[in-house]
């Protein structure tokens, strides 16, 4: 029995070399017995057919899978199609977000935030669908202010989501001090955390840069002074977000959510070492 409860996120192969490598790391990871893993949504329905097809295949093996699905860019009708091809294939947990648009992709389509789309799967299927929504300890980058975005993410669990995995984060107060504030704003679902494994300093820096994640000052020049020493950035990674989880699980979070960018190793070494198998 594991300690803690473990779920994994992937992206959709767009190779068959990339499906081959996924199935690889799904095989690696999964005596770790997640309790679901996911997969995500390019906005705009641009990876629609593989979030599918990665998740039927994960299905397969007895897994819990739960596609993304993101709102912006989509037309009600054809998030209609996509929640019935799902409840078609069984599948009955979701991540519910609006997604970015890509830049030059012109309409933002008939809903506009996660709340939306969120009332949105509630009204067109009921209880069928475990409503995951994302979340922003550090808030998200294009919120009016801290307490304009608790209040969003309020609303969007308020419109029925039964549960929230939030954005990566190095700073263990900002994911407590989130979850204070959004139980004193009646939020009383689970938030779990999201953990981004270290692999590579200039990756972590664009992505963070992107999605308002800090990344500490220490741990940004310690990784850069690695330069192109890959062991020494792993294993300093390693140490860091597994002292992170470690510090996570002891104030009984319930449960840690992995992005594992499609690789094994380093989330499944961090999961040993905080004692699951
Ligand atoms: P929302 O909750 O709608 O919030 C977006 C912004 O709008 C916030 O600033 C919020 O404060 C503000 N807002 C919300 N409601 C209102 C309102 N009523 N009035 C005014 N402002 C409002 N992206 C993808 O494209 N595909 C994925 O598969 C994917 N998976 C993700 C998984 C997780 C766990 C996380 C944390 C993020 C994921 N993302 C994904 C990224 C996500 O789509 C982006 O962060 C996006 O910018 C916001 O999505 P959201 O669902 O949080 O949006």
């Amino acid at each position: 029995m594991n300690p803690i409860e473990l779920s994994f996120e992937f992206f959709p192969p767009k190779t068959q070399e990339g499906v081959d490598k996924l199935r690889a790391t799904r095989a690696e990871l999964a005596p770790l017995k997640p309790k679901f893993v996911s997969c995500t949504f390019g906005a705009g329905g641009s990876t629609q057919q593989g979030t599918l097809d990665t998740v039927l295949d994960i299905a397969k093996d007895g897994i819990e899978a739960a596609p993304h699905l993101s709102c912006v860019g989509s037309s009600k009708e054809s998030l209609r199609a996509i929640l019935n091809e799902y409840r078609s294939h069984g599948i009955r947990h979701i991540v519910a977000l609006r997604g970015d648009l890509p830049s030059g992709m012109g309409s933002v389509g008939e809903l506009r935030y996660a709340s939306e789309l969120v009332a949105f799967i509630r009204a067109e299927t009921g209880d069928w669908f475990n409503i995951e929504v994302a979340a922003y300890p550090e808030y998200h980058p294009q919120s009016r202010s801290p307490s304009a975005d608790l209040e969003n993410f309020a609303r969007k669990v308020k419109a029925g989501a039964n549960s929230a995995i939030t954005q990566y984060f190095f700073n263990a107060d900002a994911y407590f001090r989130f979850v204070d504030d959004a139980r004193k704003l009646g939020v009383d679902v689970p938030i779990v955390p999201g953990i981004m494994p270290i692999t590579n300093f200039s990756q972590l820096m664009r992505f963070s840069d992107m999605c308002g994640a800090e990344v500490p000052r220490w741990v940004a020049r310690r990784l850069e002074s690695f330069g192109d020493d890959l062991e020494s950035i792993r294993a300093f990674g390693l140490d860091v977000v597994t002292g992170l989880c470690q510090r996570l699980v002891d104030a009984k979070v319930p449960g840690l959510h992995f992005y594992t960018l499609n690789g094994a190793v380093a989330t499944r070494t961090i999961c040993e070492r905080l004692g699951a198998q």
